[in-house]
């Protein structure tokens, strides 16, 4: 994950990412990395900020359920070999491919940037994302059901390679946890950092009520007897995904007007901060700590870096550049 803003993750990210790698670290050999360089497409004006940023989502890895003594978790500015393979694949990666990337041509438009303004990393993204992938001879990626398509371009440069100096890489497959569902932020769009709509695992238990408070339910529900519609309310949604038992009673008495917004906000309150509390204290120990910290961080990268040279060695080989 991509340490912008503070750093610190969301619950969208926690429940559609996070959750799903501390399933897969019991199974799998996992590398775990903040990939603190991509931070520089929008932050290279602001690279004081990447660094702490980055400690907050490595805490909030952890603090989310990552074992450090059973996966790596690492900065990739800690591995330099991550900018050695995404410049020998920056080579065989045709522009036009990049061109066409969906999130490329989202960004430009969103943030209205000209030619000008378009950096050589920014359009280079998914090479360096790639770089992050193949680096480990990754057999699987687990991405949220918003983010499969990215992996796409990975696969077919992988595939060129391969082509070109025989195999080297597996091709990477997304491995989409259909249990993970795309959480909504408190206005209803997806949740994401860049829409000011997220609840944050760094919020305090005030904050999650106040944000909860604000957040939007059913349009047309003005009074406690007016019918609600669970399916498209901020509230009834994230109560699905934090009281997954529990939660159909509530639904039923909001379709039929028998509780208000602000019942089903305190209840919600009461049980996203039980949820979260467990969490918070951790990454605030983490965070408090910040020797044990680098420590972690420093054995996550001492084991990327084994597994990377390996991989570049190959890559070296491959290529007849020795
Ligand atoms: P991002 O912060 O958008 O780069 O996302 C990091 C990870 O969190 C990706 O695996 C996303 O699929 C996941 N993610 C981000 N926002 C959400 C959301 N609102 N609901 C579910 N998963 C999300």
């Amino acid at each position: 994950m991509q340490p912008t803003g503070t750093g610190a993750l969301h619950i969208g990210n926690l429940e559609g990412a996070l959750r799903n790698w501390v399933r897969l670290q019991y199974d799998y050999e996992m590398f775990c990395c903040v990939v603190d360089w991509h931070a520089l497409t929008t932050m290279f004006d602001r690279t004081e900020e990447i660094g702490p940023a980055a400690r907050q989502t490595a805490a909030d890895y952890i603090a989310g359920g990552l074992d450090p003594q059973r996966c790596a978790i690492f900065l990739q500015s800690h591995v330099p070999q991550h900018a050695e393979l995404h410049l020998l694949l920056s080579m065989v990666t045709p522009v036009g491919w990049l061109e066409r990337v969906p999130t490329y041509k989202e960004k430009r438009e969103s943030l209205k940037l000209n030619d000008e303004q378009v950096s050589y990393g920014l359009l280079g993204y998914p090479v360096l994302q790639t770089a992050d992938i193949l680096l480990y001879r990754a057999h699987a990626v687990p991405v949220g059901k918003d983010q499969a398509a990215h992996l796409e371009i990975s696969r077919e440069i992988a595939r060129r390679f391969n082509r070109l100096y025989g195999e080297v890489f597996p091709e990477p497959a997304a491995v989409i946890d259909a249990a993970t569902a795309v959480i909504p932020g408190l206005d209803g769009r997806k949740m994401s950092k860049s829409y000011d709509n997220a609840i944050f695992l760094s919020d305090s238990a005030d904050v999650v009520a106040a944000k909860v408070n604000s957040a939007f339910t059913t349009e047309t529900k003005l009074r406690k007897t007016d019918p609600g519609i669970p399916e498209t309310c901020v509230v009834c949604q994230l109560r699905k995904v934090y009281d997954p038992e529990g939660y159909q009673t509530s639904w039923e008495e909001d379709r039929r007007g028998e509780r208000g917004c602000m019942q089903s906000k305190r209840e919600l309150t009461e049980i996203l901060n039980e949820a979260l509390e467990p969490i918070r204290r951790r990454r605030t120990e983490l965070l408090a700590d910040p020797a044990q910290l680098e420590a972690i961080l420093k054995l996550g990268a001492q084991k990327a870096s084994d597994a990377a040279s390996e991989t570049m060695k190959a890559v070296r080989t491959a290529m007849k550049m020795y």
